[in-house]
């Protein structure tokens, strides 16, 4: 069969420990032979970041940029125990928080449904993306341990010397403070990458706050989601048959669990934090889970939403079998292809993408799968296969789906 030719590179960016491993073998067994790739590598893995003192990061965001959409394999995020394993020169930042800082994107994640797998939440039929501020609130605050007796203000003070000033609190003893903020121009940037996502999808879009209670703070959001969608998207959601609703985040979380999904569900940065933890374990596993980074004029950057595995990696480096979940990896690069076929046009490509996630969900509803999954499948008949058995099962079943025309 003839490869499927590229116009535009994809942006790949390698990264560390099992992720890496299954990286080379996705490519190897389900990329290669039926794609001739067209991409540009770069290497994040942990030692060539700090080889290049973490420049590699920031040149794969700006190809992000150039090129439009980029496949990411998962990284370390460096903690004291890896500065000494990697002999590190510096703790180097989250690369995803780098890359997301460059381009001023969101963060959503959609867990990958397959039978077999049933989300604990009896209603939900199909999938629930989350997607997340990621920027300010609770995550760039200032705290304060108040010692004693004293009077809390909060005061802005103008580059212009005028001052603002608002009362907290009259401690009569210990107790502790909080400041924070955001950015209209952030939160400007979150409704758009949301409505976008949206549109592309065709898929509804929630967005809830708490603006009973915090009347400026969470106002703010819920006002600049209203203004944006009024003036740039309604029409457009009108035409594509979707809508946007807006409620108060206890009304949204009881909503939720009485859907059936097949939403997108924005969320401020802390809810999000929060929420997609207890969304994507109520769908079943977090090695099932996509995430997708948008930013607001239109660049993605596709990975899974889980780490680096490092304890099967462990396990590996001493030559032992691991079967690791390569499914959200697997989905990262789909996800990228089609996205590359819809932007340039490459129908072959987009039904590569297609075809690639059927055959890895039929191959998983056929009983065979990994360990994670087999520990709480509802199959009855189920194969345990190794790491590089399930991506070689996926080709199988995909060889299939092509033969069949
Ligand atoms: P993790 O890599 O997501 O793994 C946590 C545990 O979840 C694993 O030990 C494994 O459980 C299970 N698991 C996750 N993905 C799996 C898969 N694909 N197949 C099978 N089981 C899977 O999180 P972590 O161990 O906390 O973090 C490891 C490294 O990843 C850290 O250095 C962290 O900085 C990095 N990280 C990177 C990203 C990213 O690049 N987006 C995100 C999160 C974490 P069992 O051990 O019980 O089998
Ligand atoms: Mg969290």
């Amino acid at each position: 069969m003839e490869k499927i030719k590229m116009n535009t590179p994809l942006v790949e960016m390698d990264g560390d420990e099992m992720t890496r491993i299954l990286w080379k073998i996705i490519k190897d067994e389900l990329i290669y032979p039926y794609i001739d790739l067209k991409s540009v590598y770069y290497d994040l893995g942990l030692e060539n970041r700090n080889a290049t003192n973490d420049q590699v990061t920031i040149d794969s965001a700006n190809a992000n940029k150039k090129y439009g959409v980029a496949v990411k394999c998962a990284t370390i995020t460096p903690n004291a125990a890896r500065m000494t394993e990697y002999n590190l020169k510096e703790m180097w930042k989250s690369p995803n928080g780098t890359i997301r800082a460059i381009l001023d994107g969101t963060v959503f994640r959609t867990p990958i449904t397959v039978k077999g797998i049933e989300p604990y939440v009896r209603s939900w039929k199909k999938p629930i993306t989350i997607a997340r501020h990621a920027y300010g609130d609770v995550y760039k605050n200032a705290e304060i341990d108040v010692p004693g007796p004293g009077k809390a203000e909060l005061v802005f003070t103008g580059s212009d010397g005028s001052e603002i000033r608002e009362p907290i609190f009259e401690f009569k003893g210990p107790g502790v403070l909080q400041g924070m903020h955001n950015l209209d121009s952030s939160i400007e940037s979150f409704a758009r990458s949301c409505f976008n996502y949206a549109l592309d999808t065709k898929q509804e879009l929630w967005f809830a706050s708490k603006d009973t209670i915090s009347k400026k703070y969470d106002h703010t959001f819920k006002d600049i989601f209203q203004e944006i969608f009024d003036a740039e998207y309604k029409e457009k959601f009108d035409a594509a048959g979707i809508t946007y609703f807006y409620t108060l985040i206890d009304d949204a979380v009881a909503r939720v669990m009485k859907s059936e999904g097949g939403f997108i569900w924005a969320c401020k940065n802390y809810d999000g934090d929060v929420m997609s933890d207890m969304v994507s374990s109520a769908f079943g596993s977090l090695a099932m889970m996509t995430s997708v980074l948008v930013s607001p004029d239109g660049n993605y950057e596709y990975e899974a939403a889980h780490g680096t595995v490092q304890r099967h990696y462990y396990k590996h480096l001493k030559g032992e079998e691991t079967s690791t979940n390569s499914v959200a990896t697997i989905f990262a690069w789909t996800g990228a292809l089609r996205k590359r076929g819809e932007l340039d046009g490459i129908a072959a490509l987009e039904q590569f993408a297609d075809h690639m996630e059927q055959a890895v969900i039929s191959t998983i509803e056929s009983g065979k799968m990994t360990k994670d999954l087999a520990l709480i499948t509802s199959l009855e008949h189920v194969t345990v296969l190794n790491s590089e058995e399930f991506i070689k099962a996926v080709r199988e079943a995909y060889d299939a789906i092509c033969a069949k025309g």
